[in-house]
């Protein structure tokens, strides 16, 4: 079980809205107590972290903090979008508080909620708020670019009484044990790029669903990332989630919001990594001083305030766009790669301060840092959402016009 201290009052930069103080500090309170104690035995591959994670979302859901940004009416905790920026942060001080306190189900939920018939609803929503069910989201092919689905080849085709899909996806996170997985799937080949994929519900256990192999991302397991074939998946009409051919605008709705849940939660992992760092450089002595006395160490805790700041104030402006209802597409885009590119930053200087401790798995650090690099990819790559920025601000520079 390792063991770390914290700050012990919050540094000048970590406000919030005094309403959200209680909350705040009793979901900080059960992530630093009771799952970053624990985080050496979540870190085991399959069934060996299983039992901890289920007595940790039973103590989370004893004490009311289960699920606290999903609406009420579906078994949630009901917080607004802003609101919830500040429990997300706390929550993603520890990557395994997410599943203990029912975060990672926020996006697949709201699509269901949003999107699912009463039936779907019955039979995918409610298991999985009520934490019974996994759910994944299967974009990503091997054979092209991830990074423009518009590419995709995994087709569904009608066949007079039932859908059958064919197609090849990987890298499905939670696909090792999920219940089922909303796939995108090309439906219409001959309508405008952005109208020819559908989502489907398609259960694990459907014949035809092969999982071939869980994938191994720099090393790390836990992620339960899958590289499934789809051979001859033979699914009822009921499986088509929302209308045939609004697989982007729907996953547009699921992926955007969610690209801000990411960046919250990164805050978290950067200030953990901050307060390891500083303790680090406090306690080490080395070459005549202590770590904390020499400049460099010093510009890396200065920066890594810095880079805190200011993603924490471009995830609060994106939160408010979207909680007005005002356009969010360049909020949502900058801080998606600003997040990830100072999250990386930010906790590259803890390892290094650490030196080989800082990559040795007796420290938080060496997952922090391959979960820190692989937040540059999913969901968009940070040149994806650079070029989104750069051209919605260029229309409005140039032609005077609405992005
Ligand atoms: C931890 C993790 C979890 C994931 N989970 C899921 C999941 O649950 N479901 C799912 O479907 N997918 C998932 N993915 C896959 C992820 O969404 C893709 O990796 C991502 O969309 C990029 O696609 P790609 O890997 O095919 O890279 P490519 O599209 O081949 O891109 C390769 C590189 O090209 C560059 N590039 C791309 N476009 C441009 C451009 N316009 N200008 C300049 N350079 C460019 C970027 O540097 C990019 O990294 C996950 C990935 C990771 C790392």
């Amino acid at each position: 079980m390792r063991q770390e201290g914290s700050l012990r009052s919050a540094p000048p930069w970590d406000t919030r809205p005094d309403h959200m103080e209680e909350l705040c500090s009793r979901v900080r309170s059960f992530v630093d107590q009771r799952v970053i104690p624990c985080e050496s035995e979540l870190e085991l591959p399959g069934p060996h972290a299983e039992e901890p994670m289920r007595r940790l979302q039973q103590q989370a859901r004893a004490e009311g903090l289960w699920a606290l940004g999903l609406p009420n009416e579906i078994g949630g905790g009901g917080l607004s979008f802003l609101d919830y920026v500040y429990v997300n942060e706390i929550v993603g001080r520890s990557y395994h508080a997410l599943s203990a306190l029912g975060t990672h189900i926020t996006q697949d939920a709201l699509l269901l909620h949003y999107y699912g018939t009463a039936e779907q609803k019955n039979r995918w929503l409610v298991p999985m708020v009520a934490g019974d069910m996994i759910p994944s989201f299967a974009i990503t092919e091997p054979d092209v670019a991830g990074s423009d689905p518009k590419q995709l080849q995994t087709r569904a085709e009608w066949c007079g009484d039932k859908w059958v899909i064919n197609g090849h996806k990987w890298v499905t996170t939670h696909a090792d044990f999920a219940s089922f997985t909303i796939c995108m799937a090309v439906t219409d080949p001959d309508a405008t790029p952005h109208n020819r994929a559908s989502l489907f519900i398609v259960p694990t256990n459907t014949p035809g669903y092969n999982r071939t192999r869980s994938m191994s991302l720099l090393g790390d397991t836990s992620g339960g990332h899958s590289d499934v074939l789809y051979e001859n998946v033979e699914l009822p009409a009921e499986a088509l989630l929302g209308g045939r051919g609004e697989a982007f605008a729907m996953a547009q709705r699921r992926l955007g919001p969610g690209r801000i849940y990411h960046v919250m939660r990164w805050i978290g992992q950067m200030q953990r990594a901050l307060e390891l760092m500083c303790q680090r450089a406090a306690s080490r002595f080395v070459h005549g001083s202590l770590l904390s006395d020499k400049q460099t160490i010093q510009n890396w805790v200065a920066d890594s305030a810095a880079d805190i700041t200011a993603t924490r104030l471009m995830t609060l402006d994106a939160a408010r766009a979207i909680d007005s209802g005002a356009d969010p597409r360049i909020s949502i885009a900058m801080v998606k790669y600003f997040g990830a590119e100072a999250l990386h930053r930010v906790v590259d200087r803890a390892v290094q301060v650490h030196g080989v401790l800082g990559v040795c798995s007796d420290s938080p650090l060496d997952s922090m840092y391959r979960r820190a690099r692989f937040a540059r990819l999913y969901d968009g790559p940070d040149e994806v959402h650079r070029m989104t920025v750069a051209r919605l601000v260029q229309r409005i520079l140039t032609d005077g016009g609405a992005a």
